[in-house]
């Protein structure tokens, strides 16, 4: 990917995300600077996932533009064009939904994903994960990540067969978590086995 402009459209995108999440950090114990998560992401994407499509590159750095800042569609739309905003509102909770709610939509939809949103919604998860296991939030339990990579699991297992690159890094990852968080990942077989399935009651707060 040599093209001028495709390139100035990547680097564009990370400085208005750089711009969205200012002041913004990671739950990590030295609150590291949220963009970096969003250029980890397209990162991976480029060197693990080998995909160097500029729209998913794209659409990966503006992942939670969205859901975690001001930013409007509108303003991606004008700077960055109807495509890459539909992927990033694919990969967008609704926040008006209760954090168990967006758990389970997560798992229910992963499936009806564009190829470039489950490319993002692999890599997403991967370094979250990667996170959890590395530079976790604080104060986190080891029952709390252990619970947020069993749900990561069930959403990636959703679209297999997308990208068998990270799909063998994420893979890689599972077989680490069961190692250091010293637990057994269980295999997924409904949705409705699970506590983000939809038969339960996600009106909670
Ligand atoms: P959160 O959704 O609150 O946090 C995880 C998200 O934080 C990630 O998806 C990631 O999102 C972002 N993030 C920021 N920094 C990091 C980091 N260093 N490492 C990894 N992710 C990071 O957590 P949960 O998924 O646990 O969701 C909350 C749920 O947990 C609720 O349903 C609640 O009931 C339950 N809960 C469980 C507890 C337990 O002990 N088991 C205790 C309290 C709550 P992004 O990519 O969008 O930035
Ligand atoms: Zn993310």
């Amino acid at each position: 990917m040599t093209d001028t402009h495709q390139l100035d459209a990547i680097l564009d995108a990370a400085i208005f995300a750089a711009q969205k999440h200012q002041g913004h950090v990671r739950k990590d114990e030295q609150a590291s600077p949220y963009v970096t998560h969003s250029l980890a992401v397209a990162r991976t994407i480029c060197n693990i996932g080998k995909v160097n499509d500029p729209t998913i590159l794209i659409a990966a750095i503006l992942h939670d533009t969205i859901e975690d800042t001001n930013t409007m569609e509108a303003e991606i739309q004008e700077r960055f064009g109807e495509e890459i905003l539909s992927i990033v509102l694919e990969v967008t909770d609704d926040k008006s939904q209760n954090k168990l709610a967006r758990k389970q939509q997560q798992v229910i939809h992963a499936h009806n994903l564009s190829n470039g949103a489950k490319i993002i919604k692999l890599a997403d998860k991967l370094t979250n994960c990667l996170d959890i296991l590395h530079t976790p939030p604080k104060n986190w339990s080891l029952g709390r990540r252990r619970e947020y990579i069993q749900w990561a699991a069930d959403v990636i297992a959703q679209i297999r067969g997308t990208n068998p690159s990270l799909e063998a890094a994420f893979d890689e990852m599972l077989s680490q978590a069961e190692k250091t968080l010293d637990y057994k990942l269980e295999t997924f077989e409904t949705v409705n086995d699970r506590p983000w399935g939809p038969n339960i009651d996600a009106s909670s707060p």
